[in-house]
């Protein structure tokens, strides 16, 4: 019997809010072949988070010494936490033939892009920035100044959309976790002509300038 194949890295980056987990968990509950890459924070768990599941949360000082220690193929500070994402949460995945979702914001996307040639990075946008902006309010998680916060990174997070090989708009749901679905199938594939030129970012970069 031939080796499996290793499993395909793909980044999945958007703003806070745009609906990135409800779209990454709608794929990974349909494909058995792909898991998300759980990623070490410092921030502190929100209602519901479980460690290990969510995150695996840490404090300052353990986060230095994976940093120190070259533990982690990527982090950055986020909205004054830090995230990463340790090379633990994907080696063993990837090794085993299951490709690994990974779900984190820009500066830590082109991390990747550096270090982990393989890795197929898409960037998912909201409809608009009103739209983005009635999502966090409606999640009712942040105070208004947080939120103001957010919605000012991700301003500056859709500028970075061109440097992604895939855009995805999140309108409705089911149809951004199908598209997703659908990049993951040509990449598996190993052949992107299927996917034409639905998921241009250039094309999404011009709406968002
Ligand atoms: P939240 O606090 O809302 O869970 O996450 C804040 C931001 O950090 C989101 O954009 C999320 O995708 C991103 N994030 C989560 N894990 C990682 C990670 O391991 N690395 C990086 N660079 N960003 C992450």
């Amino acid at each position: 019997m031939s080796a499996a194949r290793a499993g395909i890295p793909i980044v999945v980056a958007a703003p806070s809010g745009a609906g990135k987990t409800s779209v990454c968990r709608g794929l990974v509950d349909l494909d058995d072949g792909i898991e998300f890459s759980v990623s070490h924070t410092t921030r502190s768990p929100r209602k519901g988070e479980r460690p290990g599941v969510h995150y695996h949360f840490v404090d300052a000082s353990e986060f230095d010494r994976m940093v120190a220690a070259d533990e982690f193929l990527e982090w950055a500070e986020y909205n004054g936490n830090r995230y990463g994402t340790s090379w633990d949460a994907i080696e063993g995945l990837l090794a085993s033939g299951t490709d690994v979702l990974l779900e984190i914001e820009v500066q830590g996307a082109r991390q990747v892009r550096g270090r982990l040639p393989a890795a197929r990075l898409a960037f998912l946008v909201p409809p608009s920035m009103d739209v983005l902006e009635e999502r966090l309010r409606g999640r009712g998680t942040d105070s208004d100044e947080q939120i103001e916060k957010r919605l000012a990174i991700a301003r500056t997070e859709l500028a970075a959309v061109g440097e992604f090989d895939y855009a995805l708009e999140n309108d409705v749901l089911e149809r951004c976790v199908a598209d997703l679905g659908a990049i993951v199938a040509a990449l598996r594939a190993g052949d992107p002509a299927p996917l034409g030129d639905r998921f241009d970012p250039a094309a999404v970069a011009a709406r968002f300038r």
